[in-house]
């Protein structure tokens, strides 16, 4: 196939007519082109790799690079990077007919073997919607051709894909690594001997692993009262349940190990460093915690590796230790003690986000802050009350948390970030109201500790979603208007208190986009409708409280759904049963569905008072999730007993 056009000398003159031009340019240190061409005839296998959102939120993100990366190392590959373009992006390019296109060779995405997207959350699926019109993909998976790009679904979202399955050629679960290098093979392979059966036959190939969900080769009946009959692979061959890929040694891929530096603003301007995947302490409401089991460790050495030739290679000045719980890692102090003696007296900082509730937090933050900058301190207690953080699995009392703060303030710490959850299984507005009660007894012992009045503590609140793979997929999501009301009732309780009010910040939203993330979230291939009808709309951006319209939404679930016997709320707000099929039962997270009901069991046992709590499986004995014995993982931590040597200067 002969090379596509760049679309850049059509865009070019266009760029000083929108919006911070520069996110469509590429050519960031680090980024890469390579010959659309690289490997013998036939055979280079072409990705386009989308976040579904703007340049600035999309480029930073670690699970892309990673792939990006791990794709362009294999000389037969060529992956390239695509984002959402802003509105008025849009418009251009529909008035001026440029096509959705890379930043790194500008070439459109619709010349690409396989378009990639990663779903972080689900309010980009318009955004997917929008980027395959722009890039003259049929939005159905249904009306494309031979000539159409495999489109393909990857992220957290996927492990529900259904809501997108009429626009999906194909869908994986968990870790990405190996996957993209195993669809490349099949694609190669099956470019390579002439394209035989078209695009069904490369689906097929790809389907039959059992490691690639094909929505496609999935019939979903429905029964009476709207819920689902069955999903039933369709063709033979096609494996009952698509199971998810876990990556068990991340010492053997330690990626990025070129990080993009943004040209225009993002989010994070800073370079991380995962330190490691998975989480097993069991908060009920947590789906990454969930879904990304078992815990597996980087080694001390691959981390201090990795932070010396990402700062080397990029020049970023902050680098931060990711992970679901980074204070968890075996070896934490070793390694923030390692870091912070090889950077001391330089210009790099390191950052930990913390969410423990523990004193060791604060340890961890003095040994990081040692380098000048002292960064946040923030802890998720989740629940308001000790009932609802024991329904939540969160098991951490007040007393833990007023110990906590009072080592940070009375370290010289002026502000705490304290991060609660509304709208949780079984809450009532007592346990809401909790939280009010919780920040005035932390400024309070703030202001008794450091004898200091300038003592601040922010309140910051999401609204729980109901997760799949959960043990709260069966749960009720609360409406949004008692949401809102919890919430109103909350911000006038803390500013009507005199002696602590002032001190004490306060940031939420309002219910309405939780609610829309909450049908995306556990919804069924009915929902499809809901997404097209919002973005044949306008919809787009919708993680963007700017962009974002409830009443669209609302408008389109009624029309999409007329006449199917179920409307919003039977999607968000109706409490499932133990028989209900759930439109991703057939996804195989690994997690034992027994396991999910009785932990669910647990919750509600624990909302009446029972005295149940699910330990950590790291530190305990394993309580049969399920995870390891169907994946054939297991849980991989150190100590490993190594330590960070000092860095010779050249
Ligand atoms: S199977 Fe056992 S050891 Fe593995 S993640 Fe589940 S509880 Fe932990």
């Amino acid at each position: 196939m002969s090379a596509p056009a760049s679309v850049f000398p059509m865009l070019e003159p266009r760029l000083p007519s929108v919006s911070k031009p520069i996110q469509y340019v590429g050519g960031e240190l680090n980024s890469t082109v390579k010959d659309w061409d690289c490997a013998p005839e036939g055979e280079t296998v072409r990705w386009a790799l989308m976040y579904p959102d703007a340049y600035e939120v999309g480029l930073p993100n670690q699970g892309v690079q990673i792939l990006y990366e791990v794709l362009n190392e294999r000389d037969w590959i060529v992956a390239e990077r695509t984002y959402a373009v802003w509105p008025d992006m849009e418009q251009v390019m529909r008035e001026a007919g440029i096509p959705q296109f890379t930043v790194d060779a500008h070439r459109p995405i619709k010349a690409f073997d396989v378009f990639g997207l990663s779903f972080s959350t689900e309010l980009g699926y318009t955004n997917m919607l929008n980027a395959l019109d722009l890039a003259g993909i049929p939005l159905h998976s249904a009306d494309r051709t031979d000539e159409d790009p495999i489109v393909l679904a990857g992220g957290h979202a996927a492990f529900n894909p259904e809501p997108i399955a009429d626009f999906l050629d194909a869908a994986v679960l968990g870790d990405g690594e190996e996957v993209v290098l195993a669809i490349s093979e099949v694609v190669r392979d099956w470019k390579a001997e002439g394209c035989p059966g078209g695009r069904d036959e490369v689906l097929r190939r790809l389907a039959v692993s059992g490691n690639i969900y094909v929505p496609r080769f999935y019939d979903v009946t429905y029964a009476a009262d709207g819920t689902i009959e069955a999903v039933v692979p369709n063709r033979p061959g096609i494996p009952f349940r698509v199971r998810k890929h876990t990556l068990m040694d991340l010492d053997a891929w330690p990626y990025p190990a070129k990080p993009l530096v943004p040209l225009a603003e993002t989010v994070h301007e800073r370079f991380s460093v995962e330190i490691f995947r998975g989480c097993t302490r069991g908060c009920r409401f947590c789906q990454a915690g969930m879904i990304t089991r078992p815990v597996r460790e980087r080694s001390i050495k691959t981390i201090g590796d990795m932070v010396e030739n990402g700062i080397r290679k990029s020049g970023f000045e902050e680098v931060g230790l990711l992970s679901l719980s980074s204070a968890d890692h075996t070896e934490i102090g070793d390694v923030a003690k390692g870091l912070a003696d090889r950077y001391e007296g330089s210009n790099v900082s390191l950052s930990l986000p913390s969410t423990r509730v523990d004193a060791f937090n604060i340890t961890l933050a003095n040994e990081f802050s040692r380098n000048g900058r002292r960064s946040g301190l923030t802890f998720a207690p989740e629940g308001g009350s000790e009932r609802m953080r024991k329904v939540i699995n969160k098991m951490v009392t007040e007393e833990d948390l007023i110990r906590t703060v009072a080592t940070a303030y009375s370290h010289g710490w002026r502000q705490v970030k304290l991060y609660f959850m509304v709208g949780l299984p079984t809450e009532t507005d007592e346990d809401v109201l909790q939280v009010a009660e919780l920040a005035k007894k932390v400024i309070a012992k703030g202001r008794e500790v450091s004898g200091r009045n300038d003592i601040r503590c922010t309140v910051s609140i999401g609204g729980f979603v109901p997760k799949p793979h959960t043990p709260f997929q069966w749960a009720a999501q609360l409406d949004h208007e008692t949401t809102d009301e919890r919430l109103k009732k909350l911000r006038d309780t803390v500013r009507d208190d005199k002696k602590y009010g002032r001190a004490i910040g306060f940031r939420y939203h309002d219910g309405k986009p939780g609610i829309v993330e909450g049908l995306l979230s556990r919804g069924d291939r009915r929902v499809g409708r809901i997404i097209e009808t919002v973005w044949r709309d306008g919809g787009r951006f919708d993680g963007w409280s700017e962009h974002f319209s409830y009443d669209r939404w609302v408008g389109a679930a009624e029309q999409a759904l007329a006449g199917t016997g179920v409307d919003l709320d039977w999607f968000t707000t109706r409490e499932r049963d133990h028989d209900e099929v759930l439109p991703w039962d057939h996804l195989d997270s690994g997690l034992d569905k027994d396991w999910l009901w009785a932990d669910w069991e647990d919750a509600l046992a624990a909302a009446d008072g029972a005295d149940i709590e699910v330990e950590d499986c790291r530190w305990t004995p394993c309580y049969d999730c399920g995870v390891c014995p169907e994946m054939g993982t297991e849980i991989q931590i150190g100590p490993t007993g190594q330590k960070l040597l000092p860095l010779s200067v050249v």
